[in-house]
């Protein structure tokens, strides 16, 4: 090299040093002049003509590529046309020996020497054109970015459709979910594995799967019980909290048994609640290579979220469950305390509370040294009603009957169905001759109101008999005494009311 560059131009030793440099940076050399190409070993080495360091500038077009050629002789137009111009061209240079393209930048200058126009360059081998590697990096990163991206958007996704899902159709928003990441990611099945301890062995069962094909492993095994220890290396690697990564053809028998046919790499991701192993996520797909890092750290989360959801999902339910036992046994008891005062048919209060609520009145009257007074009503030949129109038709009449007497009485007085067809009343605070109209204006409301009942009209009247309370008198003794009064009208033709006197 030293001596083909002394010999042809005789550069000072500094300049040579410096070609040296630039030589052993593996830059090549070569010179114009003469329309003659000379060029260092190099050079030469890269077209395959070892040993031959001249090349006429006319056969140099054979040795660059097509589609380059006019770039490069544009680049020595150029430098030719003014001297001290340098230029520089990318370009494919063809090798003889293994007959294949290398790229190469090319850098030439012009200049004078002895009178005489020489162009001096350097050529160095290169990976392609800068621009071409420039962009294709731009495309790979942009792709990389897009697919984070992607993944990324997947769990913002199923966040907010696991966050919004509705308990009631939960197990729909959870498949949408699998279905999402699946799509995401390019995953042919999805699923999660919960476990539990029995007698002692950590077992799990798949719970929930989506898999692009539903027809595989939806057998009968889909909710069996395994013992994690079943699956040889899984529980291991699960229990310290690393992903199973793996090609499905290098897992043992076990671990490809619960893999859907089809299926080339399979990852399984730990959920840990707390300390505890709760389960673990399953994803796999057709593709013969292995989850890269970003897949595996956003299918972890997916498995996570997934779990969580089911979690929360379990909570509410419970809570709901809770919540509706609290309601019913506390509508129970409300019900149960309703029937407890009042008679179910008419809604009235039953004669035990009767009994008890007419105590007040009863010993408020002793005190003031005044009187009340009790009524009992009983229906008139209400066992006809009963055998002439039914049993049906006999409960309507009474409760027809018991709603016309409540809306004769005030408000204060106390209304009571006795038993069968008959009723009682207590009033207080009232003058005997309110208390006989009182009666009066209820026998006629009921002699005026005959039951409908499937369309047929079915009268009735009322027997009434009412009597003072007295000194010392139980509630008893009042009613026993009304009761005499109400079989004195029965015996009197009944639909009237009888008084009795002290
Ligand atoms: P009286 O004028 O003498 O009172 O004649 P009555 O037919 O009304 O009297 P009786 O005591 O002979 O018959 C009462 C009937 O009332 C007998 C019973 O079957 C009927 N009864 C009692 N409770 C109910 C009920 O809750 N529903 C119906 N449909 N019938 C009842
Ligand atoms: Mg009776
Ligand atoms: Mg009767």
């Amino acid at each position: 090299m030293e001596e083909y560059l002394q010999s042809e131009m005789p550069f000072s030793n500094r300049t040579l040093a410096l070609l040296d440099v630039i030589n052993a940076n593996g830059l090549g050399l070569w010179e114009i002049a003469d329309n003659i190409i000379n060029l260092d070993d190099k050079t030469s080495e890269i077209i395959g003509m070892e040993g031959n360091n001249q090349l006429k500038l006319d056969d140099l077009v054979n040795f660059i590529h097509e589609e380059d050629r006019q770039e490069l002789l544009d680049t020595i137009e150029k430098i030719t046309s003014n001297c001290g111009e340098s230029g520089m061209a990318e370009c494919r240079i063809f090798n003889q020996n293994d007959k294949n393209y290398k790229w190469c930048r090319i850098m030439g200058k012009s200049y004078l020497d002895k009178g005489e126009m020489v162009i001096l360059g350097t050529n160095q081998i290169i990976e392609g054109r800068a621009l071409e590697i420039y962009n294709s990096m731009i495309e790979k990163i942009n792709r990389e970015l897009n697919r984070k991206d992607e993944l990324n958007k997947c769990i913002f996704d199923i966040t907010e459709i696991l966050l919004s899902a509705d308990d009631a159709f939960f197990d729909k928003s959870f498949q949408d979910s699998m279905e999402i990441v699946a799509r995401a990611v390019g995953l042919s099945r999805v699923y999660v594995y919960k476990s539990h301890v029995i007698e002692g062995i950590l077992c799990c069962t798949e719970i929930h799967e989506w898999a692009e094909i539903t027809e595989t492993t939806m057998g009968k095994d889909f909710t069996t019980d395994m013992p994690l220890q079943s699956w040889p290396g899984l529980g291991e690697e699960l229990y310290q909290g690393k992903n199973y990564n793996r090609l499905i053809r290098e897992t043992p028998p076990e671990i490809q048994e619960m893999t859907a046919p089809g299926n080339c790499a399979v990852l399984f991701t730990p959920i840990f609640l707390k300390d505890l192993l709760w389960g673990f996520a399953g994803y796999e797909w057709t593709r013969e290579i292995l989850f890269n890092g970003d897949e595996t750290a956003v299918l972890g989360s997916v498995g996570l979220l997934l779990a969580n959801s089911l979690i929360r999902n379990d909570l509410n339910k419970n809570l709901y469950l809770a919540v509706d036992k609290i309601n019913t046994t506390t509508i129970k008891a409300e019900v149960l305390e309703r029937y407890a005062y009042t008679d179910a048919l008419t809604d009235l209060y039953n004669r035990r509370h009767f009994i008890e609520l007419a105590q007040g009145p009863l010993e408020k009257a002793k005190r003031f040294g005044t009187s009340c007074f009790a009524m009992m009503m009983d229906l008139d030949f209400f066992k006809k009603v009963n055998d002439t129109y039914g049993h049906l038709a006999g409960d309507e009449v009474l409760k027809n009957a018991a709603l016309v007497m409540k809306n004769a009485i005030r408000a204060y007085d106390l209304l009571a169905r006795y038993g069968g067809e008959e009723f009682v009343v207590l009033v207080s605070d009232t003058a005997k001759e309110d208390a006989i109209n009182l009666a009066e204006r209820i026998r006629e409301s009921i002699a005026d109101s005959p039951c409908i009942f499937n369309c047929i009209k079915i009268p009735i009247t009322v027997s009434i008999g009412i009597a003072a309370s007295f000194q010392d008198c139980s509630i008893e003794g009042l009613i026993d005494k009304a009761d005499k009064g109400l079989y004195k009208a029965k015996e009197a033709g009944r639909n009237q009311v009888v008084f009795i006197e002290e």
